[in-house]
């Protein structure tokens, strides 16, 4: 089963129940999707390998051969050609390495050379959960690609836990697109509901079963437990505003290492996840 986790914001706690989940299983693989800033090693403190390089192809013409008939810059749906009288200008960072101007040019007059966007890193052999993580290189912008390079990883004989980028934009999609099941990971604040309608609509788009985790529990809205009633989404799971647990989380320790109780509630997440699916009943306090 491939579980992304999600949320319509930062900081509510989505690398926490990516971390804990994962911890609490076995024969896991946990994916750290938010490549721009990864930081599920910060807890899980593993020495990483190198896997592969993200690269991406990229036009060179050749001026001697181009005949400026703007076919190329015609088609680019990144805008990443310019065909200017005397010459085309390419912008590098614009191309998305389609190779559609390459097969369209008729004069031959496209090469592609290679760009690097980040580069994949793993956990060394032995490691449970077995991790990996994409890194994008500073400036760049081409989050889906180093994503979708990252997810290739996934062992299909395992469970696949795929931490998120945080938000609604198009790295969420590719992050979440192919997975069997999303969790979306909210707080009962204002910002907290407002934002997980936000993700709500991006899961319901794409057409992903999905469910709710309420982080910082009892920090004084209810509007997010009574919107889920109302819509008829599961709550997956609470995770009270204890103080121990933002202490373990200051310290980078995941509270499952600590508190063994939580490894049965996450154990009992997946349950409900999988009866969901199934088409059993879900409900959970
Ligand atoms: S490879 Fe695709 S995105 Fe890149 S310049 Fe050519 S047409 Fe545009
Ligand atoms: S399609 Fe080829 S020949 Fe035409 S402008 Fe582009 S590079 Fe030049």
């Amino acid at each position: 089963m491939k579980i992304a986790i999600a949320s319509g914001k930062g900081g509510t706690g989505k690398t926490t129940v990516s971390l804990n989940l994962a911890l609490a299983l076995s024969e896991v693989q946990l994916f750290d999707c938010d490549v721009e800033e990864p930081n599920c090693n910060l807890f899980l403190g593993y020495e990483l390998e190198k896997v592969e390089d993200v690269m991406c192809s990229v036009p060179v013409i050749d001026p001697e051969k181009c005949s400026l008939c703007r076919q190329c810059s015609d088609f680019c749906p990144s805008n990443a050609l310019a065909a200017l009288p005397t010459r085309v200008l390419v912008f590098p960072s614009l191309c998305h390495g389609c190779g559609g101007c390459t097969v369209l040019c008729p004069e031959e007059a496209i090469q592609e050379s290679q760009r690097s966007l980040g580069l994949i890193e793993k956990s060394k052999k032995g490691n449970s959960p077995e991790f990996y993580r994409g890194l994008l290189n500073i400036g760049e912008t081409m989050t889906s690609a180093v994503i979708k390079k990252l997810q290739k990883h996934i062992d299909d004989r395992k469970t696949a836990i795929i931490d998120a980028p945080p938000g609604t934009a198009c790295q969420v999609i590719a992050s979440i697109g192919n997975m069997d099941y999303c969790v979306l990971v909210t707080e009962s604040t204002p910002f907290g509901f407002h934002d997980l309608k936000l993700a709500i609509n991006v899961v319901r788009a794409i057409k992903i079963p999905f469910g709710v985790v309420i982080n910082r529990y009892g920090l004084g809205d209810s509007k997010v437990e009574e919107y889920c009633k109302t819509e008829g989404i599961p709550i997956l799971l609470k995770i009270p505003n204890d103080r121990r647990i933002a202490e373990l989380y200051s310290r980078g320790i995941p509270f499952v290492r600590e508190m063994p109780e939580w490894n049965e509630k996450f154990l009992g997440m997946v349950e409900a996840i999988k009866s969901q699916l199934t088409g059993g009943k879900v409900e959970r306090t």
